[in-house]
């Protein structure tokens, strides 16, 4: 009974999400409980329970209500699959621990935060791990991606390579899938480094006429190769790696790329290795959304034993758009000044902290702003944006601002809906989705993106 009705929301939810994110976050769902007004989801862990709570919530309710389930609340909790305390009998630390609650997990990764030097020879550092990523629209595509990596390497997604501007969750994601192989498979031989280290290791067993220099790289079962772009104009070294690239993409292992731009964008980069690079899967990582952000600075705060306020999250998400990086900066700047100055971190204390830097955003942003400006930049007029017309040159830019009513606003469906003259919200909920994915998939979508934003907020 539960049953059934689950599964007539999840498939409802499927058309209107990415596959990504479906599977993502719906997988292993169930409906548990059914009444007193209230339904119960039971969902795998923490973070799903958080995503759930503040991105699927709404949508949730409303596909139950097509389904003539009109529940006063829709509670989240986390899975307890009795699991846990017959692994951790086990004397394999690194079965205990992969087994271990999310909890357990997060506790060792937050105390070496602070101590760098657990990076081990291998060059992976055991604070990156899958649980403690955050996933969002903006990141869920990689971290699928990476996850199907890290279970069957060398097979799919040969090489993976991953782009995005500084800060956006790079180098976290790729050190995870070397610590989940390091952890199932603790014979492989995996290897990160920077493109850097590579380009300088290099030339130094050239000029010292040193050997060995392939091997290392060669007998290897996975390679992690961060901020490609370092190898840019370099050939003798783009040579070099080549061959490396070749020798193990022959044999099966796999190798996985960042860069902060996708291949055909690097400039100098040998044509050659680029197609390389083309081969396998190329995939982005923007910056998370107004939601993910707001479960970042949550979770980060909890992993320091601190709750902070709801208003104090949205303020900090609200005013740090860069990157994943800074905004943990932000959040640990707040916690530090609260804890040294013996007050609350709360909205005020951040407001001190963080808003002179950043009075250039305007407070107030509208609707009506980002529908005119959105029609200003593609030079149609805001009635005919507002229109039901369905010429190509009109409904792109209405799907573009729909989706900056969302992500800048954050404004529910139907509101979105109304304010471009549609009656219809799933045409809105299409849209933001469309353009979701689009901005990963076309660099066009993104770069028209990405200048409306920034007139937004000049
Ligand atoms: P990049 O390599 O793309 O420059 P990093 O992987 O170094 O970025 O990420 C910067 C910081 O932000 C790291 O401390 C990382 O753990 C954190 N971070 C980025 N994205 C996320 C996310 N989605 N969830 C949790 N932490 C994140
Ligand atoms: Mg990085």
């Amino acid at each position: 009974m539960h049953h059934a009705l689950w599964q007539s929301v999840l498939g409802e939810i499927e058309l209107s999400i990415s596959h990504a994110a479906f599977t993502t976050w719906f997988k292993n769902t169930e409906l548990i409980d059914n009444s007193n007004d209230v339904i119960t989801i039971a969902v795998p862990n923490i973070f799903a329970k958080r995503q759930f709570e503040v991105k699927f919530n709404d949508q949730i309710k409303s596909v139950l209500e097509k389904n003539g389930v009109t529940p006063e609340r829709v509670i989240y909790t986390v899975k307890t699959t009795g699991k846990k305390t017959v692994t951790r009998e086990t004397t394999a630390p690194a079965l205990s621990e992969q087994s271990a609650s999310v909890d357990e997990l997060m506790r060792p990764a937050s105390t070496s935060i602070r101590s760098q030097s657990s990076t081990t020879s291998n060059g992976l550092n055991p604070r990156y791990t899958f649980a403690n990523f955050i996933v969002g629209s903006s990141n869920d595509l990689a971290y699928t991606a990476c996850q199907a990596v890290a279970s069957n390497p060398g097979t799919k997604y040969n090489p993976l390579f991953l782009y995005g501007g500084v800060g956006l969750g790079k180098t976290h994601l790729m050190q995870a899938v070397g610590n989940e192989i390091a952890s199932s498979q603790p014979d492989a031989r995996i290897l990160y480094i920077s493109s850097e280290t590579f380009v300088k290791e290099f030339l130094e067993s050239i000029r010292f006429k040193q050997k060995g220099f392939s091997d290392k790289y060669r007998n290897v079962d996975v390679l992690i190769v961060d901020d490609m772009q370092f190898i840019a104009g370099k050939e003798k070294t783009q040579e070099e790696f080549f061959h490396t690239f070749n020798a193990l993409h022959q044999t099966n292992k796999q190798i996985i790329i960042s860069s902060d731009k996708p291949p055909k964008s690097i400039p100098t980069l040998t044509e050659r290795l680029r197609s390389r690079f083309e081969w396998g899967m190329s995939i982005d990582i923007q910056m998370p959304d107004f939601e993910t952000r707001c479960a970042i600075l949550e979770t980060k705060a909890a992993l320091s034993g601190v709750e902070l306020g709801r208003d104090t999250i949205e303020y900090l998400a609200n005013n740090i758009k860069t990157n994943v990086r800074e905004l943990e900066g932000a959040l640990n700047q707040l916690l530090a000044y609260a804890e040294m100055r013996g007050v609350s971190p709360d909205i005020s204390t951040a407001e001190g902290l963080i808003g002179n830097v950043r009075q250039s955003r305007p407070q107030h942003l509208s609707a009506k702003q980002i529908i005119d400006k959105t029609a200003r930049h593609f030079q149609i007029d805001v009635k005919e944006i507002c229109s039901a017309k369905r010429d190509k040159h009109i409904v792109v830019p209405r799907q573009i601002a729909m989706y900056l009513l969302r992500s800048e606003l954050h404004l529910s469906f139907p509101k979105i809906a109304l304010e471009l003259g549609r009656k219809d919200h799933t045409t809105a909920i299409h849209s933001v989705e469309k353009i979701e994915k689009a901005i990963k998939l076309d660099f066009m979508i993104r770069e028209q993106v990405t200048e409306i934003r920034e007139k937004l907020y000049v």
